[in-house]
């Protein structure tokens, strides 16, 4: 190689987080509605986005699937599949009543926080429950015990509480918050409720404490974060604010490489680069490709948890997916048994 080909030494480089993208519960929410797509075919009905991808969105409408709002959108009698971020019972009577063929992809780790909404407002507890106004899972988490459930927005709304015993409340929250934010907020509210109780296991997930905690041990080096991700996906928006609290200089969300802006990378010699929870692989890919051609090829991952975890598919749909796979095997075996008779 003479000199002038050469790679420049640009002392550019971008530190990849590891885990990041997609989880346990978004994988099997998308492959539920492939294998529903292949087992029923188009159109399969999902209400809301099945996970907050806007790629994962548009990828999916276009092999078939048809997005809606609400449940009187689809049409009787046809299949929808419910998101990962689950839905209050009265969703399920809604279906029910207009006899669709209801699949439910929510997601196992928010119907563990529906289960602890149950137990404890049948055992008469007040919930006060840590989560984002509006969004689809407080919603549908909310809807298991209306009269026993508060919504604590952030540390600030940790004062507006009224609760009817104190010796009687436990919190739970959305599955993917902030993990230092929804500390302060329960701090918060313990100074008032010191007997305020807490989950009887972790509520915010798995995937998005690991994916926040690389993103801690990167920012610090960085000069600008880059997190892939939608504007409406929670746990990519708190990964940009978890990379700023941590240390790094700026950091953005985009869902696209084409987002980027040269401006954000001037000056910058380290990128951090990961992505949320719904996330496709090759969207990163895409960055690092950009992030390559401005200088930035050195890329070095950085590790801090291995994840393993998957989920079944839902099991109406498996149970689907075995009767179709025993149809199709009889079929195969009467067509060999009146070819070997004729
Ligand atoms: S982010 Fe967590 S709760 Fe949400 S789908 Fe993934 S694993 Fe489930």
């Amino acid at each position: 190689m003479t000199e002038a080909q050469a790679t420049p030494q640009t002392g550019k480089r971008v530190l990849l987080a590891k885990p990041r993208g997609y989880c346990a519960g978004v994988d099997r929410a998308v492959q539920t509605v492939q294998e529903a797509l292949k087992l029923y075919g188009a159109p399969i009905y999902v209400r809301k986005q099945i996970v907050h991808n806007k790629h994962v969105v548009s990828t999916l409408e276009r092999q078939g699937a048809v997005f809606v709002e609400e449940n009187e959108e689809v049409p009787e009698g046809s299949t929808v599949i419910f998101s990962a971020h689950g839905v209050a019972p009265e969703v399920y009577e809604q279906a029910k009543s207009r006899s669709l063929k209801a699949i439910d992809a929510t997601c196992p780790l928010v119907t563990k926080v529906h289960h602890e909404a149950r137990r404890f407002a049948a055992d008469d507890y007040d919930i006060l429950l840590i989560g984002h106004e509006g969004h689809e899972e407080v919603v549908g988490t909310a809807g298991e015990a209306p009269a026993h459930i508060q919504l604590v927005d952030g540390p600030d709304d940790a004062d507006k509480v009224t609760v009817r015993d104190p010796e009687k409340v436990v919190w739970l929250s959305q599955t993917t918050l902030s993990v230092d934010e929804t500390m302060e907020t329960v701090a918060r509210l313990k100074r008032r409720l010191p007997l305020l109780q807490s989950p009887p296991s972790d509520d915010i997930c798995y995937a998005t404490q690991n994916r926040q905690h690389v993103v801690k041990e990167i920012a610090a080096d960085c000069d600008v974060v880059i997190v892939v991700g939608s504007r409406n996906s929670s746990n990519s928006v708190r990964l940009v604010e978890v990379a700023v609290d941590a240390g790094a200089r700026a950091g953005y969300l985009v869902d696209y490489a084409s987002e980027i802006s040269d401006e954000w990378l001037a000056g910058a010699e380290t990128v951090g680069l990961t992505s949320g929870a719904s996330v496709p692989e090759d969207l990163v890919m895409e960055v690092l490709d950009h992030l390559a051609a401005r200088g930035f090829a050195d890329v070095t991952e950085v590790t801090t948890a291995d994840e393993r975890l998957t989920f079944a598919l839902p099991q109406e749909l498996r149970r689907d997916m075995k009767a179709a796979a025993r149809a199709a095997a009889q079929q195969t075996d009467a067509l060999a048994a009146s070819g070997a008779n004729g």
